[in-house]
C-alpha cells in the first residue's frame, strides 16, 4: 500500500493472505465519543499475486441494491477460490449508509462529489481520500455499485467514464459488456472531477459503476442481476481461480450515451410531475416528457417539458413532488464503441 497521510487506519492487513473482515477506524472526536472512531466494514480477501480489486457499494447511504450483493461476496468467496486481492467496502460512506440517505447526516457530505478528498476534511471528505490515495493507489480494477436511491429509478444499466487512453477505454467498454446489465451508459464528457469514475481515471484503474435501480429499495431482479455481474467481472479479471463456464458466456447489452445536458431533462417548476413517458421508451426530440401541475393553485394550467435530445428512457424521477430544478428523466442514445 502507498505511504498514506490519511487518518484513517485499518484494522485488516491487506497485505495479508487469507480473508479478514473488520473496520476502518476513521477517527471521530465528538460530544458524546471524546476518543471515538467510525467503523466502516472492509474484508479482504487475499491469495497469492494476481489482479488487485476494489469492489465498493454504500457510496451513497440509500442504494441498497450493492450493499446487500457485497456482503453476500464476503461471506461467500474464500481465498482458495481467489487469486491476487479483493477488497470489499459495502458501507463506504458509512454515516450516510447507517442512515439510509444519500449524503452524510454528520457532514452533509456527497461521497461521490467529495474525490480527491482531504485527510483534514470532516468524515466525508477523510473516506474519499482515503479511498482515493490509498486503496485505488493500490488496485487494478475498480467496481463501484450505485442505483438511482430515494429519488430515481434506473433500468439496470452499467456506466463507465470516458478515458484518454484508448487501451483503458477499451478495458472499461469490454467490462461493461461482461457485467450482464441489459443497459450501459457512457457518461458524458465533462467538468465533474470529483466523482469515483474520475478518482479511478487519476490513478489509471478501470472502473465500472452501476445503476442498479433504485427507489430506495431492492429487488430479487436487480440483486439477481448485481451478483451475476460482479462474479462475471471477477472471472474476466482474473480474480477466480476456477470460475463457473457460465460466467463467460456472452450477454446482451445495450450500450448508450449522453453528450451533454440535454440528455437530461430537469423541472421547469414546482408541484407535482405526470410523467408522459416510462422506462424504456424511445423518445425522439421535442416530444413531451412531463406536465408539472400546480394543485396549490388548481386553475392554472401544468407547465410542460419535453424531451431535447432523441433515445431510450433509462433513469425517471419516482417522487410525485418536484421542484425547479429536479432531474425528472435522463436518455441514453445507442452508442457503438467503434465509432466512439
Ligand atoms: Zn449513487
Amino acid at each position: 500500500m502507498a505511504v498514506s497521510t490519511s487518518r484513517i487506519t485499518s484494522e485488516v492487513d491487506f497485505l495479508e493472505d487469507g480473508k479478514h473482515s473488520g473496520y476502518l477506524r476513521l477517527p471521530h472526536s465528538v460530544h458524546r465519543s471524546a476518543y471515538g472512531w467510525l467503523p466502516i466494514p472492509i474484508t479482504c480477501i487475499r491469495n497469492g499475486e494476481g489482479p488487485r480489486v476494489l469492489l465498493m457499494a454504500g457510496n451513497h447511504g440509500d442504494e441498497y441494491e450493492g450493499q446487500v450483493a457485497l456482503c453476500e461476496l464476503i461471506r461467500q468467496l474464500q481465498p482458495e477460490q481467489v487469486r491476487g486481492r479483493i477488497i470489499i467496502m459495502p458501507m463506504a460512506n458509512y454515516p450516510a449508509a447507517l442512515a439510509g440517505t444519500r449524503t452524510s447526516p454528520l457532514d452533509e457530505g456527497n461521497l461521490n462529489r467529495s474525490f480527491p478528498g482531504n485527510p483534514d476534511g470532516g468524515p466525508t471528505q477523510m473516506i474519499a481520500h482515503f479511498i482515493e490515495s490509498v486503496l485505488l493507489s493500490d488496485c487494478d480494477y475498480f467496481v463501484d455499485l450505485h442505483s438511482g436511491g430515494s429519488s430515481l429509478h434506473y433500468l439496470p444499466t452499467v456506466c463507465g467514464g470516458r478515458r484518454d487512453d484508448p487501451v483503458e477505454a477499451r478495458q472499461i467498454y469490454d467490462l461493461m459488456k461482461v457485467f450482464g446489465a441489459p443497459y450501459g451508459f457512457i457518461f458524458p464528457r465533462g467538468r465533474e472531477d470529483r466523482v469515483s469514475t474520475a478518482a479511478s481515471a487519476r490513478k489509471g484503474v478501470v472502473s465500472l459503476l452501476t445503476e442498479l435501480g433504485g427507489s430506495g429499495t431492492v429487488t430479487p431482479e436487480i440483486l439477481a442481476i448485481a451478483r451475476r455481474g460482479l462474479r462475471r467481472v471477477l472471472a474476466h479479471v482474473g480474480s477466480l481461480r476456477d470460475p463457473e463456464p457460465e460466467l463467460s458466456v456472452p450477454l446482451p447489452v445495450k450500450l448508450t450515451r449522453a453528450d451533454s445536458q440535454d440528455w437530461f431533462v430537469h423541472a421547469s417548476a414546482d408541484g407535482v410531475w405526470e410523467p408522459l413517458v416510462e422506462l424504456g421508451d424511445e423518445v425522439v426530440a421535442g416530444q413531451p416528457a412531463a406536465l408539472i401541475h400546480t394543485p396549490e393553485t388548481p386553475w392554472r394550467e401544468p407547465a410542460a417539458v419535453s424531451f431535447r435530445a432523441a433515445g431510450i428512457v433509462i433513469c425517471k424521477r419516482i417522487p410525485a413532488r418536484t421542484e425547479r430544478g429536479d432531474c425528472l428523466f435522463h436518455l441514453g442514445t445507442e452508442f457503438d464503441p467503434a465509432v466512439g
